[in-house]
């Protein structure tokens, strides 16, 4: 499994760090996000390293399906599968990502409105 020294997210998988896990297989991991932006915010990881979704994709695109497979678990366990959610996948600078290793931000639990920032 591929690890990045100094990467947050894989001291996270490594339990270096501690987290409140949701949901977890072989391959992936989410937990909460530690400043939540929705009554939902649960962060889907996999536990192996890799920048950015992007990446991932071109690198092995069925980790990527395993990815949205459990984000779509976490929405059932949060319980907001029926009342519609948010997947996000912030990449590189502009798409404002901070930590680059992997990550789906599920939201939900309240009306979230229209994908921001809308052009003026
Ligand atoms: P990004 O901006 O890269 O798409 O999202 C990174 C997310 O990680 C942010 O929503 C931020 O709140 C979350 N985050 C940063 N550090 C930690 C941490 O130590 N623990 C948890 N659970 N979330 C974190
Ligand atoms: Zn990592």
């Amino acid at each position: 499994m591929a690890t990045s020294n100094d990467c947050l997210f894989c001291k996270i998988v490594a339990g270096e760090i501690p987290n409140d896990t949701v949901y977890e297989t072989d391959s992936v991991l989410a937990f909460r996000d530690i400043s939540p932006r929705a009554a939902v915010h649960v962060l889907v990881i996999p536990k192996s390293h890799e920048d950015t979704l992007a990446e991932m994709a071109a690198d092995d695109a069925g980790s990527v399906a395993e990815l949205f497979a459990a984000a779509g678990e976490v929405a059932r366990i949060e319980g907001v599968d029926q009342t519609g959610y948010r997947l996000v996948s912030n990449v590189g600078s502009d798409g404002g990502q901070e930590v680059f290793h992997v990550h789906v931000h599920v939201l939900g639990g309240q009306q979230l409105g229209p994908v921001g920032p809308l052009r003026d």
